[in-house]
């Protein structure tokens, strides 16, 4: 598809961003071209519009970003997966395992009822723990996660492996 060739060209990547090593992939120019911003959504919408997704589980804070013009473009709603502590309401929690460390996803328990079908949104895909996290606590609470999306997937961290053979669907990939 050549909208993708222009999307990449609208991805910057900044060298030692947050560590020195690590080439951070910067989805914010995207954000300022129109044209690429909404090719990307489109592509999203034509790939699950009519596949009976109900709820499109957006991952903080990229997953912000995309989940919504998706989910409102094939009418589901959406549910934000946050960090620690940021949800107002009852939550059910997922510890997982980063590079160095751990963290915690929260989501609203009711946001998601049994036989939602579910797609998981966030940016970029690296070691695959963060999508892993978020697939647990949709299926702990009796949803069906159809398939995972990201813009970006970096295939050299092996993240695919990881999600237990649940379909990913990714843009662009980054080596
Ligand atoms: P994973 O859990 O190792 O797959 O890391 C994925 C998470 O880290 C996602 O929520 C991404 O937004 C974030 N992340 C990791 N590397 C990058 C990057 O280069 N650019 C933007 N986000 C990143």
């Amino acid at each position: 598809d050549p909208r993708i060739h222009g999307i990449r060209t609208k991805i910057r990547v900044v060298p030692n961003f947050p560590k020195p090593g690590i080439m951070f992939q910067d989805i914010t120019t995207l954000l300022l071209d129109p044209k690429a911003f909404k090719d990307t959504i489109d592509l999203f919408v034509e790939r699950y519009k009519g596949k009976n997704i109900s709820v499109v589980a957006g991952i903080e804070a990229r997953g912000f970003i995309f989940g919504p013009p998706i989910a409102l473009a094939i009418g589901a709603k959406f549910v934000p997966m946050r960090k620690p502590k940021k949800l107002p309401g009852k939550v059910i929690s997922q510890d997982y395992t980063l590079e160095y460390g751990r963290d915690r996803m929260e989501m609203h328990v009711g946001a998601v009822e049994a036989g939602d079908r579910a797609l998981v949104v966030d940016d970029l895909i690296a070691t695959g723990g963060t999508l892993c996290a978020a697939m647990d606590l949709l299926e702990r609470v009796g949803a069906e996660v159809v398939e995972c999306a990201c813009v970006i997937e970096l295939p050299e961290l092996k993240g695919r492996e990881k999600l237990n053979g649940k379909p990913l669907y990714v843009l662009l990939e980054y080596y």
